[in-house]
């Protein structure tokens, strides 16, 4: 559901397509605007999921598998915003994906945070969790 950007009204109506983006036309206050195609917008969150795990230092067939997103599309997208790894993990994160009962329960556990780091990303309707062990005894 679009609202307008201008006095938050739903009542709006298409009002044609310009540059692939949907246009749209206010019915309250007349005002006309833009938004991304449906389509765009979820592929734009795909790209930034995959370039963040990129980072994140997980494989592109990690990431493949993770999202479902060929690991040759992932490496287009990494040369195109031309995202570099800040440095090579000497360890490789694991990463699991958890509900937010799942997610509570590996919080409330001390030790799972012991000598890590954790990153949490909201992944659909799911959540991604990527640790790293500084200290491995
Ligand atoms: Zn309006």
């Amino acid at each position: 559901m679009e609202f307008c950007p201008q006095c938050q009204s739903n009542k709006i109506i298409k009002s044609g397509v310009i540059n692939d983006r949907q246009r749209y036309k206010c019915k309250q206050c007349s005002y006309n605007f833009t938004v991304n195609k449906l389509g765009k917008q979820i592929d734009q969150y795909y790209v930034t999921k995959a370039l963040q795990l990129y980072l994140e230092g997980l494989s592109y067939r990690e990431i493949e598998r993770i999202l479902g997103v060929s690991h040759v599309t992932v490496m287009k997208w990494v040369r195109k915003y031309q995202i570099k790894q800040a440095f090579q993990n000497e360890y490789h994160p694991t990463y699991k994906i958890c509900n937010s009962d799942e997610l509570a329960d590996f919080f409330k556990d001390q030790q799972n945070l012991k000598g890590a780091g954790v990153i949490v990303t909201e992944l659909g309707n799911k959540f991604m969790l990527i640790k790293w062990e500084r200290f491995k005894e």
